[in-house]
């Protein structure tokens, strides 16, 4: 089946006496076992599994063409319970630009019992020459936040490869229908489902897909299971609702992201803008590869300092001045504000997400606040 009929169809796969089309909530934390000690229903407590959290796991699977899924209580937590996975002094090997509360993680959890290097990812010899005898895991994250930086999966699935590494790739920005990891070569993908999974700013969520049911898979689910960051039905149950209309939401997304991105490049007060669909992007190629459309994601510099930066910013009307992405609607961040004084990401850098709203609306809200 094509990604748009799955996404309806895979969580809806539940029978039951009351012959529910859409499935029901399941609160449920305990299960019925039967006479001879087992769990005729498939499920035995919920912290371990239950049928809508099993529901959005197999349709994410499913969706990124892999084996297995395992969703999580955030984004976030797909990222501790991969590096909890990691014998304590592997290496790995992560971007420069890394999702900064991931890459807080490893700063300031992990600090003692991982190595970790960042390095500029769109560098595939430094990709090579960083690799130590002790790397354990290439993070990748394509597009990248903020800068939209594009990195070649295919080619650091090889790298990886050959050096016995696990490949992840956090492909929030991605989504599965714009591009899928596994299918290139990785062997983990995540994604917050937080973003365009949920897709409505209503739901916390994150989930790791394996290519393989392979030994480290078995320790992920592990974590999961006995350390137990697991998301609650009614998340699962959103989650499963929100990923019905996914492939269409993501369309709207690419139509309107390249419109604005357009509109953006041509805007006097506009100094770069950073977004893979632009002919002009450095890895417009790459982008082009491995990705079906370039999404709703963008970044501009604003010409001036931060003080005309943060004038844009608080003078948009229908855009949201707040974090996060991949709702309906659109939203508007100062990121270096967000990210405090260690970040690179500059000062006069706004990120948007292009929500579902009519592009002309969009862009009238950026016109009129750019001047
Ligand atoms: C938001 C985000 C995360 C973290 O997800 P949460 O659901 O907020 O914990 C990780 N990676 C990327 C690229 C993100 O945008």
């Amino acid at each position: 089946m094509k990604p748009e009929t799955l996404a309806i169809h895979a969580s809806n796969l539940v029978k039951n006496t009351t012959g529910d089309v859409t499935p029901p909530i399941n609160l449920s934390t305990t299960f019925f076992r039967d006479e001879n000690g087992g769990y005729p229903g498939g499920h035995m407590y919920s912290r371990v599994s239950n049928p809508n959290r099993s529901a959005l796991e197999n349709t994410v699977a499913k969706l990124e063409y892999g084996e297995d899924a395992a969703a999580f209580a955030s984004g976030n937590n797909c990222g501790m319970s991969l590096f909890q996975a990691l014998k304590p002094g592997s290496h790995i090997l992560a971007p420069d630009d890394m999702y900064w509360g991931i890459k807080k993680q490893l700063l300031t959890i992990f600090n003692d019992s991982l190595e970790f290097d960042f390095v500029d990812q769109t560098d595939l010899e430094l990709i090579k020459k960083s690799i130590k005898p002790n790397t354990q895991m290439i993070w990748i994250e394509t597009p990248s936040n903020p800068l939209l930086k594009v990195t070649d999966i295919e080619e650091i699935a090889k790298i990886a490869k050959a050096n016995g590494a696990i490949l992840v790739c956090d492909s929030t920005f991605g989504t599965p229908v714009l591009q899928n990891p596994i299918l290139l070569g990785a062997n983990i993908v995540m994604h917050s489902s937080t973003k365009y999974l949920g897709g409505h700013s209503d739901v916390l969520g994150g989930i790791v897909v394996t290519a393989k049911k392979d030994e480290f898979w078995e320790k992920i689910r592990n974590i999961q299971q006995t350390g137990g960051a697991v998301p609650s039905p009614f998340d699962c149950y959103l989650l499963c609702r929100s990923i019905k209309t996914l492939a269409y939401r993501v369309k709207g997304h690419c139509e309107s992201g390249k419109t604005v991105a357009d509109y953006l490049v041509r805007h006097p007060n506009v100094e770069a803008v950073f977004y893979p669909g632009l002919e002009s992007h450095p890895q417009h190629e790459i982008a082009k590869k491995q990705m079906k459309d370039f999404g709703g994601m963008m970044s501009f510099l604003v010409k001036g300092g931060v003080e005309e930066t943060i004038k844009v910013v608080n003078k948009v009307q229908l855009f949201a001045q707040a974090t996060s992405l991949g709702g309906v609607e659109s939203l508007i961040e100062h990121r270096y504000s967000v990210e405090g004084p260690d970040s690179k990401t500059p000062k006069n850098l706004l990120r948007i997400s292009v929500g579902l709203e009519h592009v002309d609306d969009i862009i009238a809200d950026l016109a009129q606040a750019l001047g």
